[in-house]
């Protein structure tokens, strides 16, 4: 690979059949190690013939139920047994997860919100660099998962923009449909032009993201959402042996835009006046926010502007003006 490309490499053969677990090596010049580089985790497990599937979960670093479900499909995938190959990153942006934050702590980068990337960029722009020149063009299927994060929760759902072509949206709901989470959430209006999804669509992949779950945790009804979801996903594809169907088809719903969210105006305590699932109609009261220096101040009402169910809602109490606070799909 030369430097030109990006100059990360992965100290393992990606080609190469069966299971190989190494590193991307990050080129990191510090006061602390003047020659050395940041090991960001990567696995390829290569069967025989079949489709090349990228996974990512660590985009974000305090996004747990990726992580933890790309793990263990890195210890638990059978390579005798799978048609194609998988290529892993379960900690996509190390320097972020490795400090449990959403953005990486050497650069503030936000690695969803910089692709396609830099070469000669930040160390997240080089991943993401990495991601869209290297690893893009190797596989033909991605999945990114990930979570609320600290500040959000989710009702777990599969997250998907959507496709410009006919033929890719059909084949990515017949993907969500197998992956299998309670929710399929299109969004019609991404909050970035810059994430790996849009890179993946792009580069011609069928590709989706995932939203399950957050709250900085990790919980067994989440995490079973992630651990099945993967495996559903590669059974579709044909890659191993089929695997049990989800409980319930997933409830396609779709995310409009500004009407569906509710963002904090000022700076206070919020109380919700939600839980997540909840219907609600426009003019609804969403919640209340408390002037903990002004007792006796009213609290000021917030609205929800639309009509939908609650999907996300913030998690920490404390908010500042721009806060996301909630937001709502709606029944396709
Ligand atoms: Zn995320």
């Amino acid at each position: 690979m030369t430097a030109s490309v990006s100059p990360l490499r992965a100290d393992i053969d990606l080609d190469a059949p069966g299971r190989h677990v190494g590193h991307v090596r990050l080129p990191h010049s510090t006061h602390e190690s003047a020659y050395g580089w940041i090991p960001v985790p990567i696995a390829s497990i290569k069967g025989g013939e079949g489709p090349s599937v990228l996974l990512t979960a660590g985009n974000h670093g305090d996004e747990y139920e990726g992580q933890i479900a790309l793990l263990k499909l890195i210890r638990e995938l059978d390579p005798a047994a799978l048609h194609g190959r998988v290529i892993v990153m379960p900690r996509l942006n190390l320097p972020a997860a490795a400090a449990g934050r959403r953005t990486s702590p050497i650069d503030d980068g936000n690695l969803n919100r910089v692709f396609p990337g830099d070469p000669d960029g930040t160390p997240t722009e080089q991943i993401a660099c990495y991601v869209t020149r290297v690893l893009l063009p190797l596989t033909q299927a991605s999945v990114d998962i990930h979570s609320g994060g600290s500040s959000l929760d989710y009702l777990p759902c599969a997250f998907a923009r959507v496709p410009a072509e006919a033929s890719a949206r059909a084949a990515q709901r017949a993907a969500l449909a197998a992956f299998g989470a309670p929710l399929a959430i299109m969004v019609e209006k991404p909050q970035t032009n810059r994430s790996l999804s849009a890179a993946a669509l792009a580069a011609g992949h069928l590709s989706f993201a995932t939203e399950i779950g957050g709250g900085g945790t990790t919980r067994p009804a989440t995490q079973a959402v992630a651990d099945a979801g993967i495996r559903r996903f590669l059974a579709h594809l044909g890659m191993i042996d089929p695997v049990p169907a989800p409980a319930a088809a997933p409830r396609f719903m779709r995310v409009i835009g500004p009407p569906h969210y509710v963002y904090a105006p000022v700076r206070g305590l919020f109380e919700p006046g939600f839980a997540l699932g909840d219907t609600v109609r426009a003019g609804d009261v969403a919640g209340w926010i408390h002037f903990p220096e002004e007792p006796e101040r009213a609290p000021r009402a917030l609205h929800f502007a639309g009509d939908g169910m609650v999907v996300c809602r913030r998690v920490p109490s404390l908010v500042a003006p721009g806060d996301c606070l909630a937001h709502l799909a709606s029944d396709i």
